[in-house]
C-alpha cells in the first residue's frame, strides 16, 4: 500500500472506528446455537488467475480470510454444529453489472477453494449456489420458499457467524437482509448476528489503477473492508476481531486452545 492510501486507511479508521473501546471477540459455546455463514469462498474470487474477480498476484488479506474459514469449518465440523456455504453461480449471457462475467456455472471459478472442498461431504453442511450479490434474497426457491430462512430454523439457530468475500458487497448485502429479517421476525430463533473481521475480505483495485482502466471504478482494499465492516455494524451485525472456544461440554486434550 502506498504511503498516502496507508495514511487514508488510518484517518478513516480513527474517524470511523468499528469499536470505541475495547473491540468485541466471540466466544463459541454449546449453550447459545451458531451456524457457521460462508460466502463466496470460492476460486473466482480467491484463487490466484482464476477468472475477472479473481487476485491476480497472492493477497494477504484474502489468504488470511481463507486460512481462518478453514479453521473454523474444522472446528464446526468436529461439533457437528451448522455451516452453510453459499457459492456464486451465474448462467452465461446473465450479466451481474458493474461486474465482469464471473464465477459461470459449471467452471472452476464457481467451486468452494481447494481448501474448503471437503465441505461437500459433510453432513453438517448446507451448500446454496446463488446468482446475485445478496445471498438471503439468492436463497429463495421458486416455491417462495427460502433455504437460509429454512436452515435458520430447522437448526434453532440463535446466532451466526459470517466470514467471507467481499466484506463490504456479498458480506454486507447478507448481513443486512439477514438482520431486516431478523427485525421483522422472519427468523426466530436468530438473535446474534455476527461478523468476523479477520474472517472476511474484500478485492485490491487502488484508485491509481482503477484510474487507468476504462469504466473501473476504485475499490482499495483496506479501507473498504473497514466500510464494510462499520456499515455491517451499522445495520445492527456484532463485528468481532477474535472468536475462540469456551464452554465445552465434551473434554479435549486441549481445551485452553481456541483451535487445534
Ligand atoms: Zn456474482
Amino acid at each position: 500500500m502506498v504511503q498516502a492510501e496507508q495514511s487514508l486507511v488510518d484517518l478513516v479508521k480513527q474517524e470511523i472506528p468499528i469499536h470505541q473501546s475495547e473491540p468485541e471477540s466471540l466466544v463459541l459455546s454449546d449453550d447459545i446455537k451458531t451456524g457457521l455463514v460462508l460466502v463466496d469462498i470460492v476460486n473466482g474470487f480467491c484463487t490466484v488467475g482464476s477468472g475477472n474477480l479473481a487476485p491476480v498476484v497472492p493477497n494477504r488479506q484474502i489468504s488470511n480470510m481463507v486460512e481462518e474459514s478453514v479453521k473454523l469449518s474444522r472446528t464446526f465440523c468436529e461439533k457437528k454444529w451448522p455451516i452453510f456455504a453459499f457459492i456464486d453461480t451465474h448462467h452465461p449471457g446473465k450479466p451481474e453489472d458493474p461486474y465482469p462475467p464471473h464465477c459461470l456455472i459449471g467452471t472452476d471459478e464457481s467451486k468452494l477453494v481447494p481448501s474448503l472442498q471437503w465441505l461437500e461431504d459433510e453432513p453438517n453442511v448446507t451448500i446454496r449456489r446463488k446468482e446475485c450479490i445478496d445471498g438471503f434474497l439468492g436463497s429463495f426457491k421458486d416455491d417462495g420458499s427460502n433455504v437460509f430462512v429454512d436452515w435458520v430454523k430447522t437448526n434453532k439457530i440463535e446466532a451466526i457467524l459470517v466470514v467471507g468475500i467481499c466484506t463490504d458487497i456479498c458480506v454486507l448485502d447478507f448481513v443486512s437482509s439477514t438482520l431486516s429479517a431478523r427485525n421483522l421476525g422472519l427468523l426466530a430463533p436468530l438473535k446474534d448476528v455476527v461478523v468476523y473481521a479477520n474472517g472476511c475480505a474484500t478485492f485490491d483495485l487502488p484508485n491509481q489503477i482503477a484510474s487507468g482502466i476504462k469504466g473501473a471504478v476504485a475499490h482499495p482494499q483496506e479501507l473498504m473492508h473497514h466500510i464494510g465492516l462499520h456499515m455491517a455494524k451499522g445495520r445492527g451485525a456484532h463485528v468481532v476481531y477474535e472468536v475462540s472456544l469456551g464452554s465445552i461440554k465434551e473434554p479435549r486434550s486441549n481445551s485452553s486452545c481456541c483451535y487445534e
